[in-house]
């Protein structure tokens, strides 16, 4: 299939371009390159230099390719950034996506594989969370989403689109190429590297205080390559689940500080840290229920353990200390 990937710069969007041309597919790679990096576009896709937010761009690139899917990485993502900036999550995540959607209406693509986020549902009332859960999410990037999420149903209704919403929990790892390299690292498992490696003196652990066993907030690890597979698995079925949501996480939870013990272990280095405190906007628990993923998807996660999720990510970080040139 010919399949128009958007943020694919970004850590996510390029390791999921990888895999789609590894299964061969063929990628158009869209991104800004505000936050992505272009060596991190796979050199076998097509790159357009192309920001969601002006329609004419959008426009030109659907113009000139023809798509029989678009998988929508794009986005805004820091939740401490989404409090500190609220416009720029809605005009991102929102505006940017509505820009995308018209696009497809107007030139009769119709298949649309949604990256979500676990921050949809807020502080959960049961663990792990079911898709159906209560949304209440308690940041504006979850409610960015989840906003999103409800404008894809109302495209399903007025013009036929076929969509499938990933709500990602935590996603982390490498492949051998690829990783997480955000020019302002503000994620756990890469500052727990950069600590290990002596970039960052001593990490702060935000929040001891959480009603979890040791006080830090507990999330749920999912190596990249497995939400690369869910994205594969949800464009094969489409058909059989439009408008269906989700969850794409292990289903099981690691605080803060066993991170920090795992990879002391897989490093062989000391990290050290400190107790800080909470940062806003930051639920004490998110592990999500993967059982609906498996059984209506056939999806199994292939490398679920927090030790191969570190160990792919410290290869990279090794391989790369620099991360991609600029
Ligand atoms: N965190 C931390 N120190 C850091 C970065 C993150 O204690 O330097 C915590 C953060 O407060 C949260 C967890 O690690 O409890 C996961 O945060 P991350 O930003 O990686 O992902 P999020 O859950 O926000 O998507």
């Amino acid at each position: 299939m010919n399949i128009l990937v958007t943020g694919a710069a970004g850590y996510i969007g390029s390791i999921c371009s990888e895999v789609l041309l590894s299964r061969g597919h063929q990628v158009i790679a869209l991104d800004n390159l505000q936050e992505g990096h272009r060596a991190a576009v796979p050199p076998a896709a097509t790159f357009c230099q192309t920001d969601l937010a002006i329609r004419s761009q959008i426009e030109a690139v659907f113009s000139s390719h023809k798509f029989d899917a678009v998988m929508h990485f794009a986005g805004e993502a820091l939740v401490a950034k989404s409090v500190r900036e609220p416009s720029t999550f809605y005009a991102a995540n929102v505006g940017c996506g509505v820009n995308l959607l018209d696009a497809m209406v107007r030139h009769g693509v119709n298949k649309f594989i949604f990256s979500s986020t676990a921050a949809t549902y807020g502080e959960p009332e049961v663990v792990p969370i079911p898709e159906d859960h209560r949304k209440a999410p308690i940041n504006p990037y979850g409610k960015s989403k989840l906003t999103f999420e409800q404008i894809l149903g109302d495209y399903r209704a007025y013009t036929g689109l076929k969509y499938v919403t990933l709500r990602y929990f935590n996603a982390a790892g490498a492949s051998v190429e690829r990783g997480e390299a955000h020019r302002e690292e503000t994620h756990l498992i890469p500052r727990v590297l950069d600590t290990a490696l002596g970039a960052i003196a001593q990490l702060d652990i935000f929040g001891f205080d959480y009603p979890t066993p040791d006080g830090s907030c507990v999330r749920d690890y999912i190596h990249v390559i497995d939400i690369a597979d869910s994205h594969l698995r949800a464009l094969e079925e489409i058909e059989r689940v439009p408008g269906e949501a989700f969850n794409v996480g292990n289903s099981r939870g690691f605080s803060n500080l066993e991170v920090v013990k795992t990879a002391e272990r897989i490093t062989g280095r000391k990290i050290p840290h400190k107790l800080s405190p909470r940062r806003p906007g930051d639920p004490a628990v998110l592990v999500a229920s993967n059982e609906k993923l498996k059984r209506a998807l056939g999806w199994e996660a292939k490398h679920s353990s927090l030790e191969e999720i570190l160990q792919s990510a410290w290869d990279w970080r090794r391989k790369f200390p620099k991360g991609y040139p600029e």
